[in-house]
């Protein structure tokens, strides 16, 4: 059995590095946010909402305001 420290891969990648591989263009809205389409393949709602996706560079984590919720790096596809 092989064991994952899931807190030293949230700590070691960076999202917008894990977006950026997905090719997500996300918009800066100042500071440590920025703002996009959501992503995430269960998104159900408008894709083309630019306001849908949030992402904490701090906390390095998203949240998705119309149907997904949040979450981290792990969350992602
Ligand atoms: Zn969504």
């Amino acid at each position: 059995m092989t064991w994952i420290d899931y807190k030293h891969i949230k700590a070691s990648v960076n999202i917008l590095q894990v977006l950026g591989y997905y090719g997500i263009e996300l918009q800066r809205v100042g500071g440590r946010h920025l703002k996009g389409v959501c992503p995430l393949p269960g998104h159900s709602g408008d894709r083309s909402n630019t306001n849908a996706f949030h992402v904490d560079t701090e906390k390095n984590a998203f949240n998705c305001f119309t149907h997904c919720g949040g979450g981290n790096v792990i969350a992602l596809p």
